[in-house]
């Protein structure tokens, strides 16, 4: 209590009873004035003035108190209001049966307030359809558990447009411990979900990217890659269709692969494959060819049916020039290809690039292989078959044909007096006179299963599956005829003007305990008595292994 003379209390003794109280330069509050004076009575009477004048000072004090503490109440209460509706934090309260009680000036930037009676009542309204369920959920569990919450879902906001929210929600209890209802706090996510969604499917694209590269890397069938791309990709994107194109040297498009999703809308027609509208390509041919993306809403604008397709072309470039075009389309519904699928189809068509390339060089390699192989079987001078694939072709046969029990003829041919046609024309002239026999040979056999081979020096082979000795004869004497007739001069030959041969012949059922060299040392035999007759003539000589 402050040390004030005004507090002091104040006894006046005195016998004068008309004193002129006024005259006195102190409070009369605090003043007992006393005539006659009994000291008992006296003492009380002080007692009784003392305790009085403290509680005086006491409710005074008291009152102090309760002016200040009803200031700063209502200070504090102005403060709380004030930052309440100054932050972007969209708060509010609701009673213990779900009524909302309070809204904060935040939600003048998302919601509608002139109707602020029909969102209290109903303040879902605004959440989107998906979220809806879950949030009414939360919220009717809440208050009957008279718990908290956190809710994330996304509302419509003035602009019609649908933002992310956290809804975090605690529960308000009387000093009595009696549920009064939720207090809660929104923030907006929006950006934070846009960020979450973007990694979600970035890592998305990466896995898809990474299956795309294995399997471009595990097959080298260009077509099945293609085909897995557009299938996969569709999926991912959940375009209604996907191309890939081949662009020609014309400049035209042939249509390599397809993926349609299956169950989109049947205004897109599905049951033509239809190709990427070509003017859409040819007027942005230059800008794919620089390699760049062609984003577009496509109007196919038929009479009949008049409908905007979102197109994307992505080129697919190979060697510096463009091969091909995806071809990404929505038809039934307008879509915005947001830059993450874009960047995807970028990836994807830089992939394809390389598959295409590997591709190309397994082709070359695939055709080199198989010139490689056919120069390993084939005799360079004659291009007929070589010894290494009559070794081949007749151990081969010799199995097959054992197994079969049926006959293998083989006819060996040797021209007569070649050393000396050689020493006469030259041995260019003699290298000339080998390709036209051999090619002469070949024109007589008609079977896919014979070969003509090159034995060695001036030496022809033929092996005859399936041929008994009769028509292996026949073929000889033919074979023979057909070389004459090739009129080739040979002056110094003793049996005619003209290059002959000298065949022998032998046909057996070949056994699988002997090797095919007895058929050839018998056809060897029979060539042998050929020239020992006085060439050009076949001469048979049999064998039998059973
Ligand atoms: P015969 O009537 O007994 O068969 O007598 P021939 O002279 O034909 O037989 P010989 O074995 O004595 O001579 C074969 C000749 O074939 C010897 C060789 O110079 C020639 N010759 C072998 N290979 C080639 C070749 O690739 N080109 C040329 N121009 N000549 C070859
Ligand atoms: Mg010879
Ligand atoms: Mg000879």
């Amino acid at each position: 209590m402050e040390a004030n003379i005004y507090n002091i209390p104040l006894l006046l003794f005195t016998d004068e009873m008309s004193i002129d109280l006024a005259s006195l330069p102190l409070a009369v509050d605090n003043c007992l004035i006393l005539a006659d004076i009994y000291p008992d009575f006296l003492k009380k009477i002080i007692f009784f003035t003392l305790k009085r004048n403290k509680q005086n000072q006491y409710f005074k004090a008291l009152k102090q108190e309760n002016v200040k503490l009803t200031s700063d109440l209502i200070a504090t209460k102005n403060l709380f209001k004030t930052i309440i509706n100054n932050t972007s934090t969209l708060v509010w309260m609701c009673d213990a049966i779900g009524n909302t009680t309070f809204f904060n000036q935040a939600w003048n930037r998302v919601l509608d307030r002139e109707n602020e009676t029909k969102l209290n009542s109903n303040w879902m309204v605004n959440i989107h359809p998906q979220d809806l369920a879950n949030c009414e959920f939360e919220f009717k569990q809440s208050l009957a558990k008279s718990t908290g919450f956190k809710i994330n879902y996304r509302l419509k906001i003035l602009n019609q447009k649908y933002c992310w929210i956290s809804n975090y929600a605690v529960p308000q209890f009387s000093l009595e411990g009696k549920f009064k209802g939720l207090v809660g706090y929104c923030f907006d996510i929006t950006s934070l979900k846009k960020t979450e969604q973007k990694l979600i499917q970035r890592a998305a694209s990466d896995r898809l990217l990474a299956q795309i590269t294995q399997k471009i890397h595990a097959s080298l069938e260009l077509e099945q890659i293609l085909q897995t791309t557009v299938d996969e990709v569709k999926q991912f994107l959940l375009a209604e269709k996907i191309q890939i194109n081949r662009v020609e040297e014309t400049k035209q498009l042939t249509l390599l692969v397809e993926s349609r999703l299956v169950d989109s809308p049947l205004s897109c027609d599905i049951s033509e494959p239809k190709q990427v509208p070509e003017t859409l390509f040819q007027k942005n041919i230059a800008c794919l060819a620089s390699g760049s993306i062609v984003s577009q809403n496509f109007d196919e604008s038929s009479p009949d049916q008049a409908r905007a397709c979102s197109t994307l072309l992505i080129p697919i470039m190979a060697e510096a020039k463009l091969w091909g075009v995806i071809c990404v389309e929505n038809c039934s519904i307008d879509r915005e290809w947001n830059l993450e699928e874009i960047n995807l189809l970028e990836r994807v068509a830089l992939e394809l690039s390389v598959a295409i390339k590997q591709a190309k060089l397994y082709q070359q390699l695939e055709q080199a292989n198989q010139e490689l192989q056919q120069l390993s079987v084939m005799d360079s001078l004659t291009q007929i078959a070589n010894r290494r694939k009559f070794d081949q072709y007749i151990a081969q046969e010799w199995i097959r044909l054992s197994r079969e029990q049926s006959p293998l003829a083989l006819i060996l041919c040797d021209i007569d007096y070649f050393k000396l046609y050689n020493d006469t024309y030259g041995h260019p002239a003699g290298d000339r006179c080998l390709v036209e026999v051999a090619q002469a040979i070949s024109k007589v056999t008609k079977r896919p299963s014979d070969l003509v081979a090159r034995y060695g020096g001036e030496e022809f082979v033929l092996v005859l599956p399936q041929t008994p000795i009769a028509g292996a004869k026949y073929l000889a004497q033919q074979i023979r005829l057909q070389v004459q007739s090739l009129k080739i001069p040979h002056l110094r030959s003793s049996v005619d003007l003209y290059v002959t041969i000298s065949l022998g012949v032998s046909s057996c059922l070949p056994h699988p305990d002997f090797d095919f060299e007895v058929l050839v040392a018998a056809a060897d035999q029979g060539l042998y008595q050929a020239k020992e007759r006085g060439r050009n003539q076949a001469v048979e000589y049999g064998i039998e292994l059973y």
